[in-house]
C-alpha cells in the first residue's frame, strides 16, 4: 500500500462506532435501501464480523463502496497476557500505532471488561500509570467499541460459549478520562447498549471519572441509566491536590455538590473509588474525614488497595489497616466494599502494560 493510501484509510470513520442511525445515513448517501442499514448493523454489532467479505447477504458492489467509506476494524491485538487468576490484559494497536489497553476479568458467573477512552491521560494522578506521559489523543467511538468486540470474539471462541456471548459488564476504568472524551464515550455507550447489537444493559455499564465536574453535570441530562463512579482517593483538598492535580480545577466542594445534584436529578447512587495508600490516605483520621465529607449523601464507597506502579513510591496498606479503614466507614452507615485488585500478574493496574512497552 502506498503512503497516501495508508493515510486515507487511517482517516476513514470506524464501522464499530456507527449507531443504527449512522448506518441509515450512510445507506441513504450511497443510494442503498434502508433495510441494508439493518443488515449492516447486524453484521457489525451483533455478529462482530471483521471482514466485509463475510457479509453474505450484502451485494459485492455495496461492500466495495462501504470498504471505501469506512474501516471495518481499527485495532490489532499486539499482546494478550493471561494471569493465573484468568484475568486477560489486551494491549491493542490503533491504526496510527498508538497502544491502548483493555482488561477482561472473568468470574464464575460473568465477564467484566475494563476499557480505555484515551491514549494516555491529561490528568496525571500521582499513582496512575496512564497519565505518566500525558495525553496523546482521544479515542474514536469505534476504538472504544472495538475493545469490547475484540474481547467478545475471544469469549465466543471458548468451548461451549453461546454464539452471541459477550462481556456482561463494561467498566470505563482503563486508560484515560471518559468525561474528557465526552461525545465519543457517550456514542460508544449507546452503541453497546443498543438492542440488536451487543445489548449490554445500561446498569451494567460503569463510567469512572477523576472528577470532571462539567462532565458529571452534562451526564446527568443524558437519560442514561448507567452507573457512575467517582475517583476520590482523599477526604480533603490538600491531600487530593497532591494525589490528583485535577482537584485544583474542581475542588472537593464543587465535586461533591455536582455528585449530590447528579443523584438528585437521575435517582442514581454514585460509587466513590478510594485507592488506599499506606501512610498517605489510610489512617483513621482520613476515614473520619471521609465520613464527614459524605455524611449528607446517599452513596457507596469502593476501597481498592494500591497496585504498585514504578513511578510512584507508595504501597498498599496491610490487610488489617484496610479492614480498619472500612470498619470506620461501615460504622458511620456508609455502604463500603473492599476490593482486592485482581490481575496484578498481567500488569493490570491502569496503563501499566503500555507503560512497560514504551520503556522497553
Ligand atoms: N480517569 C478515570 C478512569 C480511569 S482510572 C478515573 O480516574 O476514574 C480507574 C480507577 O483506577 C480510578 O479510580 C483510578 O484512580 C484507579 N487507579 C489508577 N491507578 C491505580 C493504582 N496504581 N492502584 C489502584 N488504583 C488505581
Amino acid at each position: 500500500m502506498t503512503e497516501t493510501a495508508t493515510q486515507q484509510t487511517d482517516s476513514l470513520p470506524l464501522a464499530a462506532g456507527f449507531t443504527p442511525e449512522a448506518w441509515r445515513n450512510l445507506c441513504l448517501e450511497l443510494g442503498a435501501p434502508p433495510f441494508r442499514a439493518k443488515q449492516l448493523w447486524n453484521w457489525i454489532a451483533y455478529h462482530l464480523v471483521d471482514d466485509w467479505s463475510r457479509m453474505s447477504n450484502i451485494p459485492g458492489a455495496l461492500r466495495k463502496q462501504l470498504a471505501a467509506r469506512s474501516l471495518i476494524t481499527a485495532l490489532k491485538v499486539s499482546e494478550r497476557t493471561t494471569a493465573p487468576d484468568g484475568v486477560t490484559k489486551y494491549l491493542l494497536a490503533c491504526g496510527d500505532g498508538e497502544l491502548i489497553e483493555s482488561v477482561l476479568i472473568p468470574t464464575q458467573e460473568r465477564h467484566t471488561l475494563c476499557v480505555s477512552t484515551q491514549a494516555g491521560c491529561p490528568f496525571g494522578c500521582a499513582f496512575c500509570a496512564s497519565g505518566a506521559a500525558g495525553l496523546v489523543r482521544n479515542l474514536a467511538a469505534g476504538e472504544i467499541v472495538e475493545q469490547v468486540y475484540t474481547a467478545a470474539r475471544d469469549i465466543r471462541i471458548a468451548p461451549n460459549a453461546a454464539p452471541d456471548a459477550r462481556p456482561d459488564n463494561i467498566v470505563f476504568m482503563g486508560m484515560g478520562e471518559p468525561l474528557a472524551n465526552y461525545d465519543n464515550t457517550i456514542t460508544a455507550i449507546r452503541v453497546l447498549n443498543e438492542p440488536g447489537g451487543l445489548n449490554i444493559g445500561a446498569r451494567r455499564i460503569t463510567v469512572s471519572t477523576c472528577g470532571v465536574v462539567p462532565g458529571i453535570r452534562k451526564l446527568s441530562g443524558e437519560g442514561l441509566q448507567i452507573e457512575l463512579s467517582v475517583s476520590l482517593h482523599a477526604p480533603d483538598d490538600k491531600l487530593r491536590n497532591e494525589l490528583m492535580p485535577v482537584n485544583n480545577l474542581w475542588p472537593l466542594h464543587e465535586l461533591i455538590e455536582a455528585c449530590a445534584d447528579y443523584t438528585a436529578l437521575t435517582g442514581r447512587i454514585i460509587t466513590y473509588e478510594y485507592t488506599l495508600i499506606a501512610g498517605r490516605n489510610d489512617q483513621p483520621h482520613h476515614a473520619d474525614a471521609l465520613t464527614r465529607l459524605l455524611r449528607y449523601q446517599q452513596c457507596r464507597i469502593n476501597l481498592i488497595p494500591l497496585s504498585p506502579v514504578p513511578h510512584f513510591t507508595g504501597n498498599a496498606p496491610t490487610a488489617a489497616n484496610c479492614a480498619r479503614f472500612q470498619a470506620i466507614l461501615t460504622r458511620a452507615g456508609i455502604n463500603t466494599t473492599l476490593r482486592n485488585s485482581r490481575g496484578s500478574g498481567a500488569d493490570a493496574a491502569c496503563g501499566q502494560l503500555r507503560l512497560r512497552r514504551r520503556h522497553s
